[in-house]
């Protein structure tokens, strides 16, 4: 069992069914859940559910017949991404989709040497734990062509909130890394980082960052790679895709898993026609058993249709604004509350043991999503360097009312804790 790591490990839940936002145990016991951006439509969608079941009665073959699934399913994902970005390879999950990435660099650049941001996590195969130093630091060690920038986090980085420029001058690292590699003889292949860093603490870009580091990585020859596997599909609710906060920049490959089969295994690389032209020159096509079959297909159009029907992008701009607000006011009653950020339903409550000095809050907020699991049946869960940022990333049919109690049960659970550490029960 070491290598399944459950969610509270120490007392798990049983899950047997699921409906929008919500879970329900065993014994029927209702969870509301604020962490499954996989489920990006509300779980089980009975829309989703049902063009599955209807597709996988009629036909599932691969890519080599004919079909017009894949061929109306690329077009719908065009018709949400700049136009340059027009060809797109259907995978099965967001670790064949970064590695596909990878090589569609390679193949274009000639060059081998890859940029990462800290902390950054980009899947399970070799080659992309050697790209997420959250994983090769225990792992594998960091290889000779991979460099890290740092992480342009303005609560925890080099340039804080109250730097104007943090944009530019974040940027400038990975320019002065681009320097160093150079005077190594080496040469940079791409930049690969997520439109919101997830892993690295629910990080908010700052303003002109993206466009200043793909100026930079295009001047040595590099692609910008912008991996969109937790964030695409509407999340941030007042765009598509994250990357589209950044003003003037558009990636030249983005990559897409989580949320675009709603739970179905399906993922996409969507890149330029000179990029996906370079790839095949040499002769060698792209096959991939399932990637684009008719059901994955007919899965990902549906969950469009009711990402637009729905429309959850307004719901999750408008609910994620009151969820982000209501957190806000939180913070002046809990110093223990540093940051709060977001876009959309995409939100970072950052705790810390001192404003001051931001000293994570790690143990801390290991007991409110504790608490929160065992006394008010709601999933949350944490994330960052030291696991302290409570997390929220819900399915987009979460609503006010949601919204709502779980900011509640939050302010309970850390007046609670405030009187104990009074007490001098417990630490906080
Ligand atoms: N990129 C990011 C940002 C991710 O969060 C993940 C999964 N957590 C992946 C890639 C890999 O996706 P998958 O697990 O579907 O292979």
């Amino acid at each position: 069992m070491q290598s399944c790591r459950l969610f509270y490990s120490d007392d798990p839940v049983k899950i047997v069914r699921a409906r929008g936002q919500y879970l329900y145990d065993e014994n029927d016991k209702r969870y509301l859940d604020c962490i499954s951006n996989v489920h990006h439509v509300g779980h089980c969608h009975p829309s989703v559910t049902k063009a599955a079941a209807e597709q996988m009665d009629l036909l599932n073959t691969n890519t080599r017949f004919l079909h017009d699934n894949i061929v109306l399913y690329a077009d719908r994902l065009a018709a949400t991404l700049p136009e340059r970005l027009s060809v797109f390879y259907f995978v099965n999950s967001g670790s064949e989709a970064n590695d596909l990435a990878l090589r569609l660099a390679h193949q274009y650049t000639q060059h081998e040497d890859v940029i990462v941001l800290n902390h950054a996590y980009h899947g399970h195969l070799v080659s992309l734990i050697d790209i997420s130093p959250y994983k090769f630091r225990k792992l594998t060690g960091q290889k000779e062509w991979v460099h890290v920038a740092p992480l342009p986090d303005t609560y925890r980085g080099k340039y804080k909130e109250d730097v104007l420029n943090a944009g530019q001058l974040y940027a400038d690292t990975v320019k002065d890394l681009i320097e160093e590699v150079h005077n190594k003889g080496r040469k940079i292949s791409a930049f690969f980082a997520e439109s919101m860093p997830s892993v690295g603490g629910q990080i908010i870009l700052p303003p002109g960052y993206s466009a200043k580091v793909a100026e930079y990585v295009h001047s040595a020859g590099g692609v910008f790679v912008a991996d969109e596997v937790q964030t695409g599909f509407g999340r941030v609710g007042s765009h598509y895709w994250a990357f589209q906060l950044q003003a003037d920049f558009c990636p030249d490959i983005v990559t897409m898993g989580k949320p675009m089969g709603n739970g179905h295994p399906i993922a996409c690389v969507a890149t330029t026609s000179e990029i996906a032209r370079a790839f095949t020159d040499n002769g060698v096509e792209y096959f991939n058993t399932f990637g684009g079959n008719p059901v994955s297909c007919a899965i990902g159009l549906a969950v469009l249709d009711v990402i637009e029907k729905e429309d959850l992008r307004g719901n999750a701009e408008r609910v994620g604004a009151h969820l982000k607000d209501l957190f806000t006011k939180l913070q002046s009653r809990h110093k223990i509350i540093g940051d709060v950020r977001g876009a959309g339903l995409f939100v970072g409550v950052e705790l810390v043991e001192d404003r001051e000095r931001r000293t994570p809050a790690t143990t801390a907020a290991a007991q409110v999503v504790k608490r929160l699991k065992v006394e008010d049946r709601i999933c949350v869960s944490t994330d960052g360097p030291w696991e302290s940022v409570l997390k929220f990333k819900p399915p987009m049919c979460f609503n006010m009312e949601d919204a709502e109690l779980v900011v509640r049960c939050i302010d309970r659970i850390l007046t609670d804790m405030e009187a104990n550490a009074k007490l001098g029960k417990e630490d906080i």
